[in-house]
């Protein structure tokens, strides 16, 4: 069993930021993940995170990660499972190994709802992208296609009308609510299922079954990214009985990244920072800000005893 003062769970851009910040107040910090860089590893190109014109995923979270080891901060792979109280410690376990704590952040992030169909790993960043609002203005007079349900397309489609020169609408059931289309060049097919994807260094295009007046059809269709807008899985119901989370499973935050019970008290000792947490815009300086202050809350806590 290992005893440090604060334990980090995740190494996406908010538990290595929360790192930095606690070991440069000489926090005695180890982070337990079962990655390094969450989703910012699968972002083809940053433009948004100040400082970089332009920079990959891998590179930005590889530049992030040499910061957390140049500071000696101890990183465990592997995937919590838990995490109980023990008076005023915390005993935080994995598959693999067991820690205690003073203090928690969590900050385990959230994962996209992929396709499941062949070559898509492969893809990734490379035409096959699964954060629109991201992505997006990367394509700009590109093809582009967007797969999902109803409601977490039609919002975006406007959007990303006024962006592509085409749009290829894949609903993977019926259309249900009613769509500007306005000076927009776009197709729609209904109950479309992306079957195979091709291409060589990236994504070419997508061999996609749909529905047209009942009868099933399916069609080779170029493309330069096929944005799958199909949601995100929260997967913190390992903590449902520890903090408080909201009807998506996130968890519940206050403005200094203080956990509750889920009777609603303060969990002294236990912040969350970061896309695991209720806090709207999924991105990554936002991501990083709140694990920054998760870290300075939570080194308060620590040095008041
Ligand atoms: C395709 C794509 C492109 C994007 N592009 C951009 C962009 O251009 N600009 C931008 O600002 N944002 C972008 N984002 C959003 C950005 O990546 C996220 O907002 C950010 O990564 C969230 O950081 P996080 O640390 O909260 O969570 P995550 O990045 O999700 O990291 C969570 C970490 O927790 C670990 N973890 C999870 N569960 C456990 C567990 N039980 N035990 C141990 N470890 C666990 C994971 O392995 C991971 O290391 C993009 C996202 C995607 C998917």
């Amino acid at each position: 069993m290992e005893f440090h003062d604060l334990i980090i769970i995740g190494a996406g851009p908010a538990g290595l930021t929360a790192a930095i910040f606690a070991k440069r107040m000489g926090i005695d910090v180890a982070i337990v993940t079962k990655d390094v860089g969450g989703q910012a590893v699968l972002a083809e190109k940053i433009e948004n995170y100040p400082g970089f014109m332009s920079i990959s995923g891998k590179e930005l979270i590889s530049k992030m990660y040499a910061q957390v080891s140049n500071l000696g901060v101890p990183i465990i792979f592997d995937e919590v499972i838990s995490i109980e109280e023990n008076g005023s410690k915390f005993v935080v376990e994995g598959k693999f190994c067991k820690l205690v704590g003073k203090a928690v952040i969590i900050a385990c992030g959230k994962s996209p709802k992929k396709l499941g169909v062949e070559r898509e790993e492969e893809f990734v960043g490379k035409g096959i992208s699964y954060c629109l609002l991201c992505d997006l203005p990367l394509f700009k007079d590109k093809e582009v296609g967007i797969i999902g349900p109803s409601t977490l397309m039609v919002p975006w489609i406007t959007e990303a009308c006024k962006v592509a020169a085409k749009v290829y609408a894949f609903f993977e059931g019926r259309v249900e609510e009613e769509i500007e289309t306005k000076g927009c060049h776009m197709e729609i097919y209904e109950n479309g299922k992306v079957r195979k994807l091709f291409g060589d260094e990236r994504l070419e295009s997508v061999e996609i079954e749909h529905e047209v007046d009942g009868v099933k059809k399916v069609e080779r269709i170029k493309l330069d990214c096929l944005f799958v807008q199909r949601g995100f899985i929260v997967e913190t119901s390992w903590l449902k009985n520890f903090i408080k989370l909201d009807e998506n499973g996130q968890i519940i935050i206050d403005e200094l990244c203080r956990t509750f019970s889920p009777e609603g008290n303060v969990k002294k000792g236990v912040f969350a920072a970061g896309d695991a947490t209720s806090i709207p815009f999924k991105q990554i300086i936002v991501a990083c800000g709140e694990g920054a202050k998760a870290s300075l809350e939570a080194v308060r806590y620590l040095k008041k005893g």
